[in-house]
């Protein structure tokens, strides 16, 4: 194995106020080609994805003679890399990775894909999801312990699969074996001498798609967490790695081969139809704005308000409010306009900054709001501090009337899936009734989305969805343990830094 390029090490900044919305664990993506640039082909890809994940991202090159090319390093696709780099990453099977940190604290050791040796040759794995019994595993490898050099669960699996491998499994078996350690949450891309192999757990939780480029015979094949990341490189839509699925894609081979590794009641995750996915993302052989335009109707069907205009918050807001305009009849408007250049490790303003009025992601229209009674509709409240604030803003720029209305039902129970929510006691929902909430955020009318307005949005598929978050009907039993924090793996003393 060739690590060419040295990790740098990059103070990331102290978040100091966490974001007002639950946050996306990562996105993997993956190329084999024969005759492109992978490394190419893979930035694009991760950039497509850069919503799912910007603390850190990284790419492994397989080169062709059993050599891996790594490089990762905190902050944006853009800013980790540049055209010396990724011309520098010659190879065949690349793997890609975004990530924000559901387990281990955000910091380069951390950052993926993870890249190890075995009696094989190399391998690279890069991990969307969480699993809930990273403690347990971690036990399991007690033996290679002082090898482990970080502290997320991506590396837990790494090792379950190098040891299945160096046991005597071939890669297909190791997976199996390796997978079958694993509960929770894991999509999975892994490159291999042998190809590149795709995996997803039993229910789904996490998405996973792939497709190809050119022609079928000679395919280029893709595998991306959501199908904007073909889109952007002309990748054909081929189909959702199934739940419980493991595809391996063989060099020069025209057909995947797939199969089952297990086989469990499908439960994705609600959310990514709701506010996470790219609006352009297609789910359930449709794209997700179409979803979020019919949850809008509903949600007006289900929630009606006398008013002069419907706006968004800016971008996840803004299907559902167009829904809602068109059931509702209120005409629909650019009331907010939204800096889309703020990332999760902006640096935050003081409390007198805030106090002052400084709007640094979104700033209201007044020409388009004075006087009038505003519907505006966002996709969820988790802690409320964000949502009290806007309220503010649309008074301030001379809404008469302010109707909040959310596309999703209350959030009312943390997840231990692979998105960053927060306790219990921080989610408003979980200590409010909904009048008390309507009075916090300063709002004239309240109301969300029924959970059956939420899923029966999916027609066929609406059994198929984990809703945890709004019901705590968890599908997969956790320890104790488990519940306790993203940083359960860290040693005594991190989160400090954190
Ligand atoms: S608990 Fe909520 S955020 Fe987590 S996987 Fe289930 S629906 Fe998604």
């Amino acid at each position: 194995m060739q690590n060419e390029i040295p990790y740098r090490f990059v103070q990331a900044p102290v978040v100091k106020e966490r974001p007002d919305k639950p946050e996306e664990a990562c996105g993997v993506y993956a190329v084999l080609a024969s005759d492109q640039p992978v490394a190419n082909l893979t930035y694009f890809g991760l950039y497509a994805l850069q919503h799912r994940g910007q603390e850190s991202a990284g790419i492994a090159v397989f080169d062709g003679e059993h050599k891996v090319r790594l490089h990762k390093d905190m902050g944006l696709v853009s800013q980790v890399f540049d055209q010396d780099m990724l011309e520098r990453m010659q190879g065949q099977l690349a793997i890609g990775h975004n990530r924000y940190s559901t387990t281990g604290s955000s910091k380069v050791c951390n950052a993926q894909p993870v890249v190890l040796m075995t009696r094989l040759g190399p391998f690279a794995l890069a991990h969307n999801g969480n699993l809930v019994n990273a403690p347990e595993l971690r036990q399991k490898l007690a033996d290679i312990a002082n090898e482990l050099t970080s502290t997320t669960d991506s590396e837990l699996i790494a090792f379950c699969l190098q040891k299945a491998v160096n046991e005597g499994k071939d890669w297909d078996g190791a997976l199996r074996s390796a997978a079958g350690c694993c509960r929770g949450a894991f999509s999975l891309v892994i490159g291999t001498p042998v190809g590149l192999f795709a995996l997803r757990d039993g229910h789904g939780i996490r998405p996973l798609v792939f497709g190809h480029i050119g022609d079928i015979e000679k395919a280029q094949w893709v595998v991306s967490s959501e199908s904007c990341g073909l889109d952007i490189i002309g990748a054909k839509f081929d189909g959702d790695v199934n739940p419980g699925e493991i595809i391996h894609f063989k060099p020069g081979n025209s057909q995947p081969q797939r199969s089952q590794w297990t086989s469990e009641p499908v439960k994705l995750c609600v959310f990514e139809m709701i506010y996470f996915a790219r609006p352009d993302s297609r789910f359930f052989g449709e794209s997700l704005y179409s979803y979020r335009v019919r949850i809008g109707e509903t949600l007006a069907r289900e929630n009606p308000v006398e008013a002069d205009i419907v706006i968004g918050v800016p971008d996840s807001g803004i299907p559902a409010a167009i829904g809602y305009s068109q059931f509702s009849g209120i005409p629909f408007g650019d009331g907010l306009i939204k800096n889309r250049y703020v990332g999760r490790t902006f640096i935050q303003p003081t409390q007198a900054m805030r106090e002052a009025g400084i709007r640094v992601k979104l700033n209201p229209l007044p020409d388009v709001l004075s006087g009038k009674r505003v519907v505006v509709i966002d996709d969820s409240i988790v802690r409320g501090t964000t949502s009290r604030k806007l309220v503010a803003a649309l008074r301030d720029a001379g809404a008469t009337e302010v109707h909040m209305r959310i596309s999703s039902p209350p959030v009312t129970h943390p997840c231990f899936y692979g998105i960053d929510t927060d306790t219990q006691d921080q989610l408003i929902a979980a200590r409010l009734t909904l009048a008390e909430i309507a009075e916090h955020l300063g709002v004239d009318s309240l109301a969300y989305l029924s959970k059956s307005g939420m899923v029966d949005a999916a027609k066929d598929n609406s059994s198929n969805f984990c809703s945890a978050c709004f019901d705590g009907a968890y599908p997969i039993e956790m320890e104790e343990s488990v519940s306790s924090s993203k940083l359960m793996l860290e040693p005594a003393g991190i989160a400090a830094t954190v």
